[in-house]
């Protein structure tokens, strides 16, 4: 009798509270309905589980972690360290629940899942304003203030339609092979130079990094032979569709890749006077050329032999990875062109996205991307203007990087300092320069929360 005049109270204070629905009840879901709580806006929170699971989902709890129990390193010099931090000022639950689930991992945050999500689903499923109704959604509801889409990268077929149907059909991606990105920093420039193929286009475009004969066939031969990563039983349908991996077309003969993505034609080299034997270009990932990706190089290696294998490249041999290569199924949107940087659309500023399908990579990255865009569907609905987190912040960058429109060929990104706008005076020591960097994004996030939320 109590449980059902209560029930009719909260039914009541919910009719007059403003209402958003959240779609997926994943990182980026659970983030995004508290953050929309903590402003006293009404939430329906859809998640299809348990009656439909994704290929890679198994558990009935919200926040569950499909692959890892890590959420990467603690200390705040270092970004993912960094992002936690800064997801910790904002009142992360993805955060709070880590903390008090952590298992021993050295300097990393890794959690015993089944706790973890447990925790998750508890606090959510406590929540007053947040009402958690177990559906499929196939089609973007409508009656609501606002609605988020947190449907994840395994997102049901039937909501990417209706996706595909508001953003237009060329704009979501279902298979993301992307190749390596490294901090434009750590190229060495005494072993690379800037030219563009039979210097076309301008001479910046690209930064060559050449191999003689020898450095070549040594580089082939542990290509060949590296680690590969193991796929999903559901990823290997697509893998080689249209996308074909560095190592696999190497595989092909000894100077396939020569005579492909390592091809020599119409560089000169300056050092030398000649022609390169090989030669991988780098191509700027971002406008302000703090990254570049490994032109070509989509690959499925292991990460640890993508560093061990792609270091061997003489310009490359102290290169700091910004992101490995990854062939996976990932359901992501061409977001430069859809959505602003407080993750509402271009078209509906009133349907939000967040999490990996806005094209963040990484389970506490798509938690921020909840976090940010809950926060901005709050102040539309409660009319204020919505807000930019600061490009010297890590949740601020991502949000930047995912409505860039100067991306070319815009590939899912996690937490790097390489995103970073670069600090006034130049540190060389890599300890000191990152330890600098979140120094300043902890005071321009304080100042930012104080100021603006
Ligand atoms: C196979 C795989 C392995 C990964 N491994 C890692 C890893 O080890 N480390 C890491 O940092 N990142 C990893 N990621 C990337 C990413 O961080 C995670 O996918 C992360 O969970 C994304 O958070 P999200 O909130 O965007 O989506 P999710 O956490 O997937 O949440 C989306 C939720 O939406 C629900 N949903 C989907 N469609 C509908 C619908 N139509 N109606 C209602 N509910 C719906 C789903 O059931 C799910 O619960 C992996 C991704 C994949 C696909």
């Amino acid at each position: 009798m109590r449980e059902k005049r209560q029930k009719a109270k909260r039914i009541t204070k919910m009719t007059m509270m403003s209402k958003a629905a959240v779609i997926g009840g994943g990182f980026a879901g659970a983030e995004c309905a508290k953050q929309l709580s903590k402003r006293g806006i009404s939430v329906d929170l859809f998640e299809m589980k348990p009656k439909r699971f994704s290929p890679a989902h198994k558990s009935e709890n919200l926040c569950e972690l499909v692959c890892s129990n890590s959420f990467k390193a603690i200390r705040t010099e270092s970004a993912s360290g960094l992002l936690k931090a800064e997801m910790k000022m904002l009142g992360s639950v993805a955060v709070e629940c880590a903390e008090k689930t952590a298992v021993p991992a050295g300097g990393a945050l890794a959690v015993d899942r089944e706790l973890f999500s447990s925790l998750v689903t508890k606090i959510i499923g406590e929540d007053e304003n947040i009402n958690v109704i177990r559906r499929e959604i196939t089609e973007i509801p409508s009656g609501f203030d606002a609605v988020i889409i947190a449907a994840g990268p395994l997102v049901s077929d039937a909501l990417a339609k209706s996706i595909i149907k508001l953003t237009g059909n060329s704009f979501l991606s279902f298979f993301d092979a992307a190749a390596p990105v490294i901090e434009a920093d750590s190229i060495d420039m005494s072993k690379a130079f800037r030219q563009s193929r039979y210097d076309r286009g301008g001479s910046d475009d690209y930064i060559n990094c050449p191999m003689n004969k020898e450095e070549y066939e040594a580089f082939y031969s542990e290509l060949v032979n590296a680690e590969i990563a193991e796929l999903h039983e559901f990823d290997k349908k697509h893998v080689y569709e249209g996308c074909m991996p560095i190592e696999v077309m190497a595989k092909r003969g000894a100077d396939t890749i020569r005579f492909g993505p390592l091809k020599p034609v119409g560089l000169r080299d300056p050092y030398t006077g000649h022609r390169p034997w090989a030669v991988l270009q780098l191509r700027k990932e971002n406008n302000s050329g703090t990254m570049y990706n490994l032109v070509g190089f989509q690959t499925n290696l292991k990460f640890s032999e993508q560093k061990r294998v792609f270091s061997m490249i003489p310009a490359l041999r102290e290169a700091q990875f910004v992101r490995y290569g990854v062939m996976h199924r990932n359901t992501f949107l061409d977001s430069p062109v859809i959505l602003n940087g407080d993750f509402s659309m271009k078209t509906h500023p009133e349907i939000f996205f967040a999490g990996q399908i806005t094209g963040v990579e990484g389970y506490m990255e798509s938690a921020a991307a909840g976090i940010a865009a809950g926060i901005n569907a709050a102040k539309r609905i409660n009319g204020e203007n919505t807000v930019i987190f600061p490009p010297e912040t890590i949740i601020g960058a991502l949000s930047r990087f995912i409505s860039d429109k100067s991306v070319s060929d815009f590939q899912p990104m996690g937490a790097s300092f390489g995103l970073l706008p670069p600090l006034s005076e130049k540190i060389r020591d890599k300890k000191e320069r990152y330890s600098a960097l979140a120094k300043r994004s902890l005071d321009v996030m304080e100042r930012f929360i104080s100021e603006q939320l």
